[in-house]
C-alpha cells in the first residue's frame, strides 16, 4: 500500500460485531475478563485501548517503523523517549534550532535529572559526529526546524550515528511522513506533536513516537503504561480523522506556503524570507534529497522592529495571532514573545530568533485571501 491508501486503511478495519465500516471509540476504561487473566489482549485503557491501538498502527505504517506509541502531548512523547532511552550522566547531542518547549524539556526537567545535553549549531552531520564521545546515547533533531527551517541531511546524520553506535532521533512535526520519513533514511526514532498537521484541525492535542526496531519500543511501551502519559480514546479518533486527509492537506499547504513566500520576497516590508523552496534557501539540496514538498510554514523578518510586528500582528484578520501551527486555518505567531519565549534572549538571538522574526502557518484557504490579508495588515500598519 502506498501512502494515502495506509492512511485511510491502516488500523481501520470495520468492527467485526456490527459491521461499522468506521470502527467505534472504545470509551471504555476497562475490559470484562472471562476469568481472571483470561482477555481479549485489553486491561486497562491507560496500558492499551483498541481506539489507541489502531492509531498507533497507522501511525507506524505511515513512518516505516515497526512499532508506535501514542502520548497525550507532543512533549509526553518527546519525554517518553528521553525518560526511557538515556539514564543521568548520558549525554544527549541536539540540534540548537530546537522547539522552545523540548529546549525547557531538557533544561529545566532533564538536565537536573543529570542528562548531559550538548547543542551543536551547525548543521553538518559531521558537527553532530564530532560531539558524540563515549557517553552520548542519542542524537536529536528537527528538520526542518522550528521556526527557522534549517534542514539536516538525515541519511548522511543516520549513517554517522549508526557508525558511533548512537540513536538519531528526529522530531517530525514539521514535515510530517507525508512529506518525509526519516526512519527509511536510517533514523531510529521519530516523534510528532500530533496537535500540528496530523490532526490538522486545530482541535485535539497530541503525541506519538515511532520506532525502527520494535526492541526499541520494549522501554518507550513500559514507560507509557507506567508514567501514564497517554491520550484519551476521542483524541485517538479524532487524530485518526484527521490523518485521513493528510496526503490531500499536505499537498495544499506545500502550494500556499509557496505562493505566500515567492509574494513576500517581492515586498519592501519582510527583510527576509525564509522557506525551504525557495531558491534562495541555504539547504534547499537537502529538500530534494529526503523530502516531497517544502512544507507550509514560511518565516519572515519584518521591517520595523518589535513595534512594526505588533501593529501588523493586530491587523491580520485571516492569520489568527495564535501559538500552534499545522490546522487548516492559517495562524500567525511571534516566536520571541510566544512560542521561544522559554529561551533565554541570548540563545535565541544567537540562532536568530530575533524581535523582528513571523512564523506563518499558511493554511488552505485560498492563496489569493491569504496574500490580501498579509498585504492589507502591512498597510494599515504603516510598514
Ligand atoms: C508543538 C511542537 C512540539 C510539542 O508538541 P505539543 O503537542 O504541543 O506538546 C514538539 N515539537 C515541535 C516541532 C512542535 O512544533
Amino acid at each position: 500500500m502506498r501512502f494515502a491508501t495506509k492512511a485511510i486503511h491502516v488500523g481501520q478495519d470495520p468492527d467485526p460485531s456490527t459491521g461499522s465500516t468506521i470502527p467505534p471509540i472504545h470509551l471504555t476504561t476497562t475490559f470484562t475478563q472471562e476469568s481472571p487473566g483470561k482477555h481479549k489482549g485489553y486491561e486497562y485503557s491507560r496500558s492499551n485501548n483498541p481506539t489507541r491501538k489502531n492509531l498507533e498502527l497507522c501511525m507506524a505504517a505511515l513512518e516505516g517503523g515497526e512499532a508506535a506509541a501514542m502520548f497525550a502531548s507532543g512533549l509526553a512523547a518527546t519525554n517518553a523517549v528521553f525518560a526511557s532511552l538515556l539514564k543521568p550522566a548520558e549525554k544527549l547531542v541536539a540540534f540548537s534550532d530546537l522547539y522552545g518547549g523540548t529546549y525547557r524539556l531538557l533544561e529545566r526537567v532533564f538536565r537536573p535529572w543529570g542528562l548531559d545535553v550538548e547543542y551543536v549549531d551547525d548543521n553538518r552531520p559531521q558537527a553532530f559526529a564530532e560531539r558524540i564521545d563515549g557517553r552520548a546515547k542519542m542524537v536529536w533533531i528537527e528538520t526542518p526546524t522550528n521556526p527557522l527551517l534549517r534542514l539536516v541531511d538525515i541519511a548522511a546524520l543516520a549513517k554517522l550515528t549508526r557508525e558511533r553506535g548512537v540513536l538519531l532521533a528526529v522530531d517530525n512535526t514539521f514535515a510530517t511522513p507525508a512529506l518525509q520519513t526519516p526512519i527509511p533514511l536510517g533514523a531510529d526514532v521519530v516523534v510528532h506533536s500530533t496537535t500540528k498537521y496530523l490532526g490538522g484541525h486545530s482541535d485535539v492535542v497530541g503525541g506519538a513516537v515511532v520506532v525502527r526496531d520494535g526492541r526499541i519500543m520494549e522501554p518507550i511501551r513500559f514507560y507509557q503504561n507506567a508514567a501514564g502519559g497517554v491520550p484519551s480514546p476521542f483524541d485517538c479518533y479524532l487524530t485518526h480523522r484527521g490523518i485521513k486527509t493528510l496526503a490531500l492537506r499536505m499537498k495544499r499547504h506545500c502550494e500556499n506556503a509557496k505562493r505566500v513566500a515567492e509574494w513576500a520576497v517581492e515586498q519592501k516590508v519582510f527583510e527576509k524570507v525564509t522557506y525551504p523552496g525557495l531558491p534562495t534557501h541555504p539547504d534547499q539540496a537537502i529538500v530534494g534529497r529526503q523530502m516531497c514538498g517544502a512544507g507550509g510554514i514560511v518565516t519572515c523578518v519584518l521591517r520595523g522592529g518589535l513595534e512594526g510586528v505588533r501593529r501588523f500582528m493586530e491587523s491580520t484578520r485571516l492569520f489568527a495571532c495564535a501559538e500552534s501551527l499545522g490546522g487548516v486555518e492559517s495562524l500567525v505567531n511571534h516566536p520571541a514573545i510566544m512560542t521561544h519565549a522559554s529561551m533565554p534572549r541570548q540563545v535565541r538571538e544567537r540562532i536568530g530568533v530575533v524581535d523582528g522574526l513571523i512564523r506563518l502557518s499558511v493554511g488552505l484557504e485560498d492563496a489569493e485571501d491569504l496574500i490580501d490579508d498579509l498585504e492589507t495588515a502591512a498597510k494599515k500598519a504603516g510598514l
